[in-house]
């Protein structure tokens, strides 16, 4: 069988690996120029590369790990324990384990006993379906009190989906707590994993091996994909191919773009929303925190996630620089999502030293800006029935996104194994 995948992403990749080690003959489309692992790709940093958005996996994290094993990259698997932290009424706090949350100072006392128990009930939830009909807003405002979710809960929703925060499923929430309580070795602490050099290792690793399997990575973009009796034909600015199959993965909406659809499926893609990130990278001469993750709880900050990557990983190939990710999710049509490089630079470099008072801009040697359009679904009320399934209406044409992980949500992760499965269902069918 001759298939195209478009997206040398996550999702992409572990398709092409599954059907070319299955003797099927795989060319995979990417639109970024020589660049491998889509959102979890990586820039050139010292004698090595980091991800160009911030990454880590968890222990749970099972797909992912088998295929760095099976590639043979387990050895460069590292698990740290962060620290993380919340800045909060001007102040920072630590916030990585249960036990934080319960000295937790920014609310009253009986507030976070309600948030601890809160916790503690999403994990006995079994069937994510009861909490499709409430809103996360409902659901903590219910469970652990009003004063806990405008002082906490509120803001942490917030980073994630912007104005569209009450619009977020209980399911989005309950899964965060499920995860959070499955990748801790034991109440108080909690696992994260890197893999050295980056995510893109294991991304370039999977394109070697396609390769050496007679695949191609196409460095080109797929600027129409039509179906023609029961083939595949994919456009590029500089010519046509036929498939037998072919499997998208980015968003259903820029599939729309490329493709005639039906209108009942237009309907469909139309009601699928995605934020919209901004993260920019800094590279500086010292250290500003002891914390990796702190989330940003502050109304006049214009970031809402800080995270100091080299106080989770240590290499010496990083040749002692620092390397900080502060990052924004936002409205795709946000006009800041589109402002110049310069501006945004300027509005978080700006903001940086009133949280953390020793950076100064003079210690930064390199930033870089990471705009991602389609960064993260937003998981609505009964999200089930929005959710597309792997078939298209155009015969042989599949889509796997990251819009249709659910009940879990985004991840490198969840991206590996939808991947995996779209592969097998390719070669079943
Ligand atoms: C800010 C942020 C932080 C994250 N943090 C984490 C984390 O800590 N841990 C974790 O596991 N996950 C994290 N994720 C999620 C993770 O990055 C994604 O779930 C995963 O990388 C998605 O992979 P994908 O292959 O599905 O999609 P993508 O990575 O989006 O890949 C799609 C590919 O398709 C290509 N493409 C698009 N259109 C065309 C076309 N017409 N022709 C050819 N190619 C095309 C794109 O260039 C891209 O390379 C994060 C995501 C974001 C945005």
């Amino acid at each position: 069988m001759k298939v195209a995948i478009i997206g040398a992403g996550a999702t992409g990749l572990a398709a092409a690996w599954t059907l070319a080690k299955n003797g099927h003959r795989v060319d995979i489309y990417e639109t970024s120029k020589g660049e491998l692992g889509g959102i979890a790709g990586a820039m050139p940093i010292g004698k090595t590369r980091i991800d160009k958005i911030y990454h880590h996996i968890f222990t749970s994290d099972t797909s992912i790990l088998d295929l760095i094993d099976e590639v043979g990259l387990s050895s460069e698997m590292m698990w740290i324990e962060p620290k993380n932290g919340m800045h909060i009424n001007g102040k920072l706090y630590p916030f990585t384990s249960p036990m934080d949350l319960i000295l937790f100072p920014a609310v009253n006392l009986v507030s976070r006993f309600r948030m601890g128990l809160a916790v503690l009930r999403a994990k006995t939830v079994s069937d994510y379906k009861s909490m499709e009909d409430i809103t996360a807003k409902e659901w903590l405002v219910k469970k652990a009190g009003q004063e806990s979710y405008d002082k906490l809960w509120k803001t942490l929703l917030t980073s994630k989906f912007d104005k569209d925060a009450d619009k977020v499923s209980g399911v989005w929430i309950w899964n965060k707590f499920k995860l959070r309580g499955s990748t801790r070795k034991n109440i108080n602490s909690e696992s994260l994993g890197y893999l050295r050099g980056g995510f893109y290792e294991l991304y370039k690793k999977l394109s070697e091996l396609v390769e050496e399997k007679n695949g191609r990575i196409v460095y080109k973009k797929a600027t129409r994909i039509s179906g023609e009796g029961g083939k595949i034909r994919i456009d590029t600015e500089s010519g046509t191919q036929s498939y037998d199959k072919c499997l998208f993965t980015p968003s259903p909406a820029s599939l729309a773009k490329l493709c005639a659809l039906p209108p009942d499926y237009l309907k469909k893609v139309a009601k699928i929303k995605h934020k919209a990130n901004v993260c920019l990278t800094l590279v500086a001469k010292k250290k500003i925190s002891d914390y990796y993750w702190v989330t940003i709880a502050e109304e006049d900050s214009p970031f809402v996630v800080f995270i100091e990557h080299t106080n989770l990983v240590k290499d010496e190939k990083y040749e002692g620089k620092t390397i900080i990710y502060l990052s924004k999710y936002l409205d795709q049509s946000d006009p800041f999502f589109v402002a110049t490089d310069r501006e945004i630079k300027k509005a978080f470099l700006e903001h940086l030293p009133k949280l953390f008072p020793s950076f100064s801009e003079a210690d930064v040697f390199e930033t870089h800006i990471y705009r991602s359009l389609d960064a993260q679904p937003l998981v609505g009320l009964r999200y089930s029935e929005d959710v597309l399934p792997l078939e298209t209406p155009v015969k042989n044409l599949y889509i796997a996104s990251m819009c249709q992980i659910y009940p879990e949500d985004r991840g490198q992760n969840y991206a590996v194994d939808r991947g995996i499965a779209a592969a097998k269902r390719l070669m079943e069918e």
